[in-house]
């Protein structure tokens, strides 16, 4: 009998939507699901703790790891390179096991093409003034940050159909149960159409 893969799980969206949150959500929920851990060159903030928000880098290790074709994907956010590891999310979907990727707009949809037996999520906030609340709450990001990502909101907003799935994160626990029900869905598409293939 043909063995299932793991099921990519994308999670993408503005900054400030609440990604992190409902994937935090997902993770404690979900005893089966883990999280790709991201390289970055951005500064670390209080809550970061390498190797485990992210892998901090150089610009210049960064560029070393693109050119050794270190990176399933990557694009540059806000002036500053962000990339998902190869190795992990390879031998997760190998093994069979779900992984859930949290990446920006572009990265979301330079992979979609290439692997489109993933799932695709868009964040989107209930309107634009919520997102601007959430991401001055937050308090994570300068006053000139904070607008550099609300101006890129605007333009990833617009390619949101361009996803397979889109959830409003307004009740956090109505955005997380959307989510499970996607993957839920999602993870018995894929079963049938391995049974399929096998007769
Ligand atoms: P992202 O990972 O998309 O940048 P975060 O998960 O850091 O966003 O969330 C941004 C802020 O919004 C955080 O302070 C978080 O606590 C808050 N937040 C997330 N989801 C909700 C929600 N459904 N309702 C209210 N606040 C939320
Ligand atoms: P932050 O600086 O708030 O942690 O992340 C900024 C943006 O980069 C967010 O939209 C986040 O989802 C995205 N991001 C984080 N890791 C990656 C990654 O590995 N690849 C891509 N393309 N985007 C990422």
């Amino acid at each position: 009998m043909k063995e299932n893969k793991g099921l990519l799980i994308v999670i993408s969206g503005p900054s400030g939507v609440g990604k992190g949150t409902i994937c935090k959500c997902l993770l404690e929920r979900n005893d089966g699901l883990s999280l790709s851990v991201s390289a970055t060159t951005r500064a670390p903030r209080d809550e970061d703790v390498d190797g485990v928000t992210y892998f901090f880098k150089t610009v210049d290790e960064f560029k070393a790891m693109i050119e050794k074709g270190e990176f399933f994907e990557w694009a540059v956010y806000n002036k500053n390179y962000y990339g998902t590891p190869a190795p992990p999310v390879l031998e997760s979907l190998e093994k069979g096991k779900d992984i859930i990727l949290e990446i920006d707009v572009q990265g979301a949809l330079n992979v979609k093409p290439r692997f489109p037996q993933g799932v695709y999520v868009f964040v989107a906030p209930p309107d634009m003034e919520t997102l601007r609340e959430r991401l001055r709450g937050r308090g994570s990001e300068s006053a000139e940050q904070i607008s550099n990502r609300i101006a890129a909101a605007d333009g990833e907003m617009a390619k949101r159909f361009e996803y397979d799935y889109i959830v409003v994160n307004d009740n956090l626990d109505n955005a997380v149960a959307d989510v499970e029900a996607i993957i839920r869905a999602e993870k018995l598409r894929t079963e049938r159409m391995a049974k399929k293939s096998e007769n």
